[in-house]
């Protein structure tokens, strides 16, 4: 396998870094749009995220990878087992699955045999994309090229944590939790805003305008392609350090308090961007308090509510859900009025 580039040696795009981190630890935030230039790392900010995450405990032989320890959320051969017999584990890395453009139904959903079904009687399923994704990241280049009927299949999973597939009277179900991250240049084509909405976080992402910035990212660049391994090895304590960071984060989630008056905050700034429904004031709470957790607060404050307004609201505002720099300064400057 190649080498991959480390998380940490990412130079700027702090704003799709911190989204990434965030969705790392609460992935019930519901995914990450990134927005942007091409070449700008997205896709390699979050290959390097997940080879940065420690390997995750699978049942020796479920398809679906389930986690030995659980008792709920498993697959249907996983929660049959008899509970005497602990299961066989094993490590496997937390998987980063790109979905195509042109990928069919079936092959993003799965597929179900019906002919089999029908002549033996035996319920043949082939697992699809979802499956694989399971635990970990579903990435999709140019999510605004890609079908509605998909996108929408993959936000209805996304949401649920499971993946319904029935057809012809046949049903199989199966846990399917990961974080979706769609890149896509929005000068490409548009994202329906009902679909928009239901994105956890959006980013920007730009090509670096600042001088010394645009010397650091090749400079490093250049030193990771000519000796990966050196480059890796030499970034290795910075990587140790986030990977405790946020295993950390993930473990305190459930603790971090998150007082009246923070919610109080979150309502009075949604209402006073005029975001539909009440989507953008859960997602900002949660993502907010992911980011207190990470950076080892016990309670959530105006800090990470702040700091995460921009990207759980930005593509809720009605008009021109698109027009990134309008809507980023219509946020920023509702949050800079309301934290004065
Ligand atoms: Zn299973």
């Amino acid at each position: 396998m190649a080498t991959l580039y480390p998380f940490s040696a990412l130079v700027g795009q702090d704003e799709m870094k911190r989204a990434l981190l965030i969705a790392a630890v609460d992935p019930s935030i519901g995914g990450v749009l990134v927005f942007g230039d091409r070449g700008t790392g997205k896709s390699t900010a979050v290959r390097a995220l997940a080879a940065l995450l420690p390997p995750m405990k699978v049942v020796v032989g479920c398809p679906y990878n389930c986690a030995p320890s659980k008792t709920a959320g498993l697959c249907e051969i996983c929660s049959g087992r008899k509970r005497k017999t602990p299961a066989r584990s094993k490590d496997a890395a937390v998987p980063v699955v790109d979905l195509p453009l042109g990928a069919t139904e079936d092959r993003v959903v799965g597929a179900l045999d019906l002919e089999r079904a029908l002549t033996q009687g035996v319920k043949a399923f082939e697992p699809g994309l979802l499956a694989r994704a399971h635990r970990g990241f579903l990435y999709i280049d140019e999510v605004n090229l890609l079908e509605d009927h998909l996108v929408d299949l993959l936000l209805d999973a996304a949401a649920s944590g499971e993946n319904v597939i029935e057809r012809e009277g046949l049903s199989v179900r199966h846990p399917a939790r990961f974080v979706l991250v769609g890149s896509g240049n929005p000068e490409e084509g548009e994202l329906r805003p009902q679909l928009l909405d239901r994105f956890g976080l959006s980013v920007e992402v730009r090509t670096p305008t600042d001088l010394a910035m645009r010397v650091e990212v090749v400079k490093r660049r250049d030193e990771f392609e000519r000796n990966p391994s050196a480059f890796v090895k030499k970034w290795d304590k910075e990587e140790s350090g986030l990977r405790r960071s946020i295993v950390g984060a993930r473990t305190r989630l459930s603790r971090v308090e998150v007082p009246n008056a923070a919610l109080e905050r979150a309502a009075q700034l949604c209402m006073r961007l005029g975001t539909d429904g009440l989507r953008g004031e859960l997602t900002l709470v949660r993502a907010a308090r992911a980011l207190a957790s990470l950076e080892g607060m016990e309670q959530l404050g105006d800090d990470q509510l702040r700091a995460v307004a921009p990207s759980a609201l930005r593509h809720r505002l009605r008009r021109n859900p698109l027009d990134d720099t309008a809507s980023s300064t219509r946020v920023e400057r509702a949050v800079a009025e309301m934290f004065a």
